[in-house]
């Protein structure tokens, strides 16, 4: 069969989500990916309460942790110093992407999803995408879930992101015999990159380090990698040090045209604050399908982008509520003055855990940061000379 309802590009998060949404909606689906699965993406594979809630409601069953470590303790470092260990977290999971992104296209498979994993793709059009062995699939909606150098973003808009606002994250992954990630804590480091943070997350396995923030701000992010992984005592040449792009918080209004819509990393759906991207790909990738599907069943396959952009109106207003804040929290200037707050107030430190859990949105985050800008404001004021 090469005809069909919905083809969707990429069977990450975002495009095995939609393919398995649309599929359960009673569409049929080409589920394209260039890699095969198993393959690995550079991540930190923190997977909140949030993403096992989307992951649940969308493949119909609880997320598989039997691989991932789970904590519930938090240390927070800011330039060599303890800041604070929170203790008695919200549960978060540290998944390898092997692992959680081979079970969600499985699940995909198993909804009666078509699978051309394994191809790279010749040629992309409106209405038809050509792989390298001539296969051509035509389809009434496409659904780009090709991440963020997206193929079709960029046959729909250019380009896949702006060069200058976009994130940048490098990472490696420890190995036991250097590191016992069993005694590592999870952690947090504020100091490591400007406009995002450090991180070290104990896996089975292995420790996954990685400095991540806006890319225009940090030219020299491989340096301050290797400064974070002295810090935390290790060898630069303990692993090689790999790079991808992170559209973070660099959302696009319109994700798509008509028929074609784009989901995930694509559609720059990662929060612009925690850097949290899994759960915004899956819950975007079902909206997409959803939108799809409806946009079929009504016989009118372009209306798909509208439907599309009703059904994220929340998510894109807490990413632009999101956006404002970033200027806050990151700012050089108000800088001294947050971690000032962080280390005195019990409050602060709940509500930025309870962020990153993914357990709390931002016009919640908003009011209570707007009840205490006054006193934060001038606490920076006092500081600046
Ligand atoms: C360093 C780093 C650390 C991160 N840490 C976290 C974290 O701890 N927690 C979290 O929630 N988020 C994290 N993120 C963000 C998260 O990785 C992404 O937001 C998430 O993977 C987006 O899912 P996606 O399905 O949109 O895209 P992807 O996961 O990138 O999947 C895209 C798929 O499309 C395929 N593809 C690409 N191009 C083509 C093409 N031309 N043809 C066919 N197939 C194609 C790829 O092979 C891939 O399988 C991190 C990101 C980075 C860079």
């Amino acid at each position: 069969m090469t005809q069909f309802d919905i083809i969707v590009i990429g069977a990450g998060p975002a495009g095995s989500a939609a393919a398995t949404w649309a599929a359960k909606q009673g569409c049929s689906v080409a589920l394209i990916d260039k890699a095969t699965f198993p393959r690995s993406k550079l991540c930190g594979g923190l997977f909140t309460e949030r993403s096992r809630t989307y992951y649940h409601e969308i493949f119909g069953q609880d997320v598989d942790l039997s691989h991932a470590v789970t904590r519930d303790e938090m240390a927070f470092w800011h330039d060599g110093r303890e800041l604070a260990v929170l203790k008695d977290i919200p549960p978060l999971h540290l998944t390898m992407r092997l692992d959680l992104d081979a079970a969600m296209y499985t699940h995909a498979l198993d909804a009666g999803v078509e699978d051309f994993t394994g191809q790279a793709i010749a040629e992309l059009t409106d209405t038809a995408v050509k792989l390298r062995d001539g296969t051509t699939l035509t389809a009434a909606v496409i659904i780009g879930a090709d991440g963020v150098n997206s193929l079709v973003a960029k046959h729909l808009f250019g380009k896949s992101f702006d060069t200058k606002t976009i994130g940048f994250g490098l990472e490696i992954e420890a190995p036991v015999s250097i590191q016992d990630p069993d005694k590592q804590p999870l952690r947090i480091d504020f100091a490591a990159a400007k406009w995002g943070y450090g991180w070290s997350f104990p896996k089975h396995s292995s420790t996954t380090i990685g400095v991540g923030g806006l890319r225009d701000p940090n030219p020299d992010m491989k340096q301050q990698m290797q400064r974070y992984m002295r810090a935390l005592g290790l060898p630069s040449e303990v692993a090689k040090i790999k790079g991808h792009h992170l559209p973070f918080g660099d959302f696009r209004p319109t994700p798509g045209r008509a028929h074609i819509l784009l989901a995930g990393d694509a559609a720059g759906l990662v929060d612009p604050i925690t850097g949290e991207g899994i759960a915004f790909a899956m819950k975007s990738g079902q909206l997409a399908a959803q939108a799809a599907c409806e946009a079929i069943k009504a016989a009118a396959p372009h209306t798909a982008l509208d439907l599309y952009k009703t059904h994220l109106k929340e998510i894109h207003r807490n990413l632009r509520i999101a956006r404002i804040l970033r200027r806050i929290i990151f700012a050089p200037r108000w800088h001294k003055s947050l971690i000032g707050s962080f280390r005195r107030s019990g409050t602060v430190r709940t509500m930025y855990m309870r962020l990153l859990a993914g357990e709390v949105e931002y016009p919640e985050l908003a009011r209570n940061v707007l009840a205490q800008l006054p006193r934060y404001l001038l606490n920076g004021l006092r500081r600046t000379p």
